[in-house]
């Protein structure tokens, strides 16, 4: 059976691609940083489709535990597959106010995480002259957005991360491809105040927030044999906002 590893796979999109993946056919790793129950349950949805699945814990900014959450796939469910580099966060603040630390720490989860994580499955990819690599960037990646300097540096950098890694690995068979989702409704994005929350609706052309099953389908899609020729992509999932 093809094995997926999804990182920040406890909750929000993540939770959603783990288990679109599952019903795809895949044995399905979950990791995740703090929130064991939240990733226990989302084991349980994935074992609920007839498929494997583990839960991982291992923050993935830490070099030692990015390279051991691959390993700990390996071992329990087999080489991988599909990675997904979804495990982000968030530190907001204006660009004058922003600390050094809340700089560093987005910068850390959400792009040398997965440079971490992406390297260490690299090697059996490479070796085995297949598989799709996909990073949870966001539209904020592509546009900037205010009081988001470093989440927006992050998502950035991984798109030429994707984007140079692709045409590393593509004469070995590997994919690597990024999405943009727009405002998805999920923890991270539940606190957004009414005012700011009306005028991404107003921007929006679809006239909602997305889903984390809107994220989902869309990575299973690039995961999947139906994009065996889309390298190098970034694919929005932001009903139009960033249009
Ligand atoms: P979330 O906060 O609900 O989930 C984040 C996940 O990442 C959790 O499973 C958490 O355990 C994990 N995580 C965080 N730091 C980690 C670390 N250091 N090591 C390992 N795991 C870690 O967030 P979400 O809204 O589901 O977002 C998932 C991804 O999608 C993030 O990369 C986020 O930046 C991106 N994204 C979200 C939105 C949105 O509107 N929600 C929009 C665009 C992009």
């Amino acid at each position: 059976m093809p094995v997926a590893l999804v990182t920040g796979g406890s909750r929000g999109i993540g939770a959603a691609i783990a288990t679109a993946l599952a019903a795809d056919g895949y044995d399905v790793a979950v990791g995740y940083r703090g929130g064991a129950d939240a990733a226990a349950g989302v084991v349980a949805a994935i074992e609920a489709t007839g498929r494997r699945g583990v839960a991982l814990a291992a923050d993935v900014a830490v070099e030692d535990e990015a390279a051991g959450l691959v390993s700990a796939t390996e071992d329990a469910l087999g080489p991988i597959d599909a990675l997904v580099l979804n495990a982000g966060i968030t530190r907001d603040g204006l660009f004058m106010r922003m600390s050094s630390e809340d700089w560093q720490s987005v910068i850390d989860t959400n792009l040398t995480g997965a440079f971490y994580v992406t390297r260490a499955a690299l090697r059996g990819m490479l070796k085995r002259r297949g598989g799709s690599i996909v990073a949870v960037s966001s539209v904020v990646g592509l546009t900037g957005n205010p009081g988001q300097a470093n989440y927006a540096a992050a998502k950035a950098g991984l798109i030429g991360m994707v984007k140079s890694l692709a045409r590393e690995a593509g004469g070995r068979g590997v994919r690597v491809n990024a999405v943009a989702p727009g405002y998805i409704a999920t923890d991270m994005t539940a606190d957004l105040p009414d005012a700011t929350r009306d005028q991404i609706l107003g921007a929006t052309p679809l006239g909602r927030l997305g889903t984390p099953e809107d994220v989902a389908g869309v990575v299973s899609f690039l995961c999947s044999d139906a994009a065996g020729f889309i390298t190098g992509s970034v694919i929005s999932i932001d009903g139009g906002l960033a249009t």
